[in-house]
């Protein structure tokens, strides 16, 4: 017999702050504006979550033909270093303004609490980025036990490594005992990587890349197909659950937790990118 679930590992924009995702997109619009590249907002989401140089290296690589009609050569990586430098000012005050806690991110957080499951976080974020996150969402009552950040010596998503972190920190083990929660294909597959059960949010994250105010102006059919097409996305990429997002988590960790008990592991397809 297991002992349940040992902790839950939460991913920040899209998940628990940031409702729709909405920081980096507009901090990297407004960098690519400054080199003088248009990117479309699909562009940018379509590769959400990494660690935003590769990131940005991304958007380039899938932009590659657009990039030489206009400038008569593919992009370099020196391009991409460009494009980032404009990125990073543009996030700061972006954050700022973007980093409140998801409505049920506090609650959840406290019946974790008090349920005794460790909660960490992973991020595609810099630690420094992620220093503003934190302030912001502290303010408002959402600080986890542990945030990892991915780094030159930390391969960031879909790697595993941001969670064994988390594990080694919080003392969780095994990692077929530990929850990651996240808005992106890519976290989705860090979790996978990992040997974690993988929750996706379908509503509150990059794959809808909404406000909850916007979505809610939507007319209904146009929410629905909505909600559908991101709930695809993420079960495609291996989700075991999907749900609209962190408010219906609590019921979910049950279920989970049941299975858990009864000795169930997380089935792992395995994906690596
Ligand atoms: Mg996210």
């Amino acid at each position: 017999m297991s002992q349940g679930i040992q902790g839950v590992i939460c991913d920040w924009a899209g998940t628990m702050v940031d409702f729709g995702s909405l920081s980096p997109v507009a901090a990297f619009k407004e960098a690519f504006e400054k080199f003088g590249f248009t990117v479309s907002f699909e562009e940018i989401r379509a590769h959400m979550g990494m660690l935003k140089l590769d990131h940005t290296k991304a958007i380039l690589e899938s932009a590659k033909n657009r990039f030489f009609d206009q400038f008569g050569r593919y992009p370099e990586l020196e391009d991409a270093r460009t494009i980032y430098h404009h990125f990073e000012p543009a996030l700061f005050h972006s954050l700022q303004k973007h980093s409140k806690p998801i409505r049920g991110a506090v609650s959840f957080a406290e019946a974790m609490k008090h349920k005794g499951i460790k909660l960490g976080s992973t991020t595609g974020y810099t630690c420094s980025m992620m220093e503003v996150v934190l302030h912001e969402a502290a303010k408002e009552g959402y600080r986890p036990e542990c945030y990892i950040c991915p780094s030159a010596y930390l391969p960031g998503r879909p790697n595993p490594f941001m969670i064994y972190k988390n594990a080694i920190e919080l003392e969780m083990f095994p990692l077929s005992s530990v929850v990651k929660i996240g808005d992106t294909v890519s976290d989705i597959r860090e979790g996978l990587n990992a040997g974690c059960w993988s929750i996706g949010v379908a509503m509150s994250g990059n794959e809808l890349g909404l406000s909850e105010e916007e979505f809610e102006k939507l007319p209904q059919e146009i929410r629905e197909d909505k909600i559908a097409h991101a709930r695809k996305r993420l079960k495609d990429a291996g989700a075991h659950y999907v749900i609209d997002g962190i408010w219906e988590a609590l019921p979910l960790i049950e279920i989970i937790n049941e299975k858990i008990i009864k000795g169930e592991k997380p089935c792992v397809i395995g994906f690596t990118n």
